[in-house]
């Protein structure tokens, strides 16, 4: 008893250190390094939804195996990893995230049993039993296909991409699936991540979440290998079939000008994503190296008309929209039976520079830990926010997401004109 009231006195002295160390970056201004550790403590006590993640992992009010059984992994700011942390309720979980003051935490499945006993367990009785789908959509994947940035840098305009990709995996869940539990978040930096937390993807085992993944892997291959994409040959001059989750986000008329005025809805969200995203906006046939690998995915029989257009790009400038226009014009003078050829080849290059380019291994395996929405990205201390699908499109990488020191000076000021609020995140814009 002496020790559990001394263990008692233990934490009533931590928090008052923590309640002081909150008070004096109030007292102060606030630190506008985003690293500060001090602005991260405010951050944890007075903004981050503890409770509403705890409801969103626990799938209920009262707490659950989902939540207690549930693996926390932690990084220290002295770069220390803690895994298998696991606690009974949001508050416990919230206290111990102020006293280690992480510079990030991330989220892993529920177990067998609750990881931090996993010690006194055998090993055949602790393991991942279910866990949200994940996918991660980044950036990086993307450095072939953008012009506008490179590496670890994008605005705006390279940002289309990933929002495309949003749109068409949210579709494939929802549609070809059946999930509707979806959460997406921005990851803090350069990409985003969706959470699905249906009963029936969160018991996915291993094997079945490598068999869906690799069901959305449509672009495959190195940077030495010029064609990503190939979903098959038409045969004796027929159309070939596309899986009808390809042809919704594909649609119709491949053949169409990029100037025409035919219904955009029959061009599929990938297709108009090409004209208005790639073509137009990137450019991304401009330069002559990426230029040629367009030719080199063209149909290689018709070898006149590919060095035709080879001749005339190497002659001069002509933009991304030209050059596609020069392609359509080449497949429809060709002849009947090899239009399948062309069509078939010109669907598979749509694909290769607007499918969405998942990393697999974040989706294939229950145990792979994710950041958690809401931490600050150590690097930008931008906050993970969540995102309606729909705002995905219009988001800005570099101002949408607010970082913790303008969340905390939101706050500030929400207690200079106080009103009646529940939480103090809801006084943050
Ligand atoms: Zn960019």
């Amino acid at each position: 008893m002496a020790a559990v009231e001394g263990a008692s006195y233990e934490r009533m002295d931590e928090d008052r250190e923590l309640d002081q160390a909150c008070a004096m970056v109030e007292e102060s201004a606030l630190a506008h390094d985003p690293n500060d550790p001090m602005n991260l403590l405010a951050y944890y006590r007075r903004v981050l939804p503890f409770r509403s993640l705890f409801t969103w992992l626990n799938q209920d009010m009262a707490v659950t195996r989902n939540f207690m059984r549930r693996e926390f992994a932690f990084t220290l700011q002295n770069d220390a990893y803690l895994r298998y942390q696991s606690f009974a309720t949001w508050e416990e979980w919230k206290k111990e995230v102020c006293r280690l003051n992480p510079s990030r935490f991330e989220i892993g499945p529920v177990y067998t049993a609750k990881p931090k006993d996993r010690k006194t367990l055998q090993k055949a009785n602790f393991r991942p039993v279910q866990r949200e789908l994940v996918f991660d959509i980044d950036m990086t994947d993307y450095d072939e296909i953008r012009t506008c940035c490179s590496d670890k840098h994008l605005c705006r305009r390279c940002w289309k991409l990933i929002a495309v990709a949003a749109e068409v995996l949210d579709m494939t869940l929802r549609e070809d699936f059946g999930f509707k539990h979806l959460l997406w978040v921005y990851s803090g930096r350069r990409g985003i991540h969706c959470w699905v937390s249906d009963p029936e993807a969160c018991a996915l085992p291993d094997e079945a979440r490598k068999a869906l993944v690799g069901w959305t892997e449509v672009v495959r291959g190195g940077a030495n290998q010029a064609k990503k994409v190939a979903l098959g040959a038409p045969s004796a001059g027929f159309p070939r079939a596309l899986h009808p989750s390809l042809r919704r986000a594909l649609g119709h008329d491949v053949l169409t000008n990029t100037a025409s005025r035919a219904p955009p809805l029959s061009r599929g969200v990938l297709q108009r994503a090409f004209v208005d995203v790639l073509l137009r906006d990137q450019d991304v046939f401009r330069e002559q190296a990426r230029w040629e690998i367009l030719l080199q995915l063209l149909p290689t029989s018709e070898s006149d008309a590919v060095a035709r257009l080879h001749t005339r790009w190497a002659a001069g400038p002509r933009s991304s929209v030209q050059k596609w226009d020069d392609v359509l014009e080449a497949a429809q003078r060709s002849h009947d039976r090899m239009r399948p050829a062309w069509i078939a080849a010109l669907e598979d290059i749509v694909l290769q520079y607007t499918y969405p380019r998942i990393d697999a291994e974040v989706s294939k395996r229950m145990n792979h830990l994710l950041k958690s929405p809401f931490v600050m990205h150590p690097s930008t201390g931008r906050v993970c926010v969540p995102l309606e699908l729909e705002q995905i499109l219009d988001f800005d990488p570099a101002t949408g997401a607010p970082t913790v020191v303008q969340l905390l000076e939101e706050l500030t000021h929400a207690q200079a004109t106080p009103e009646k609020h529940r939480g103090e995140w809801e006084k943050t814009i």
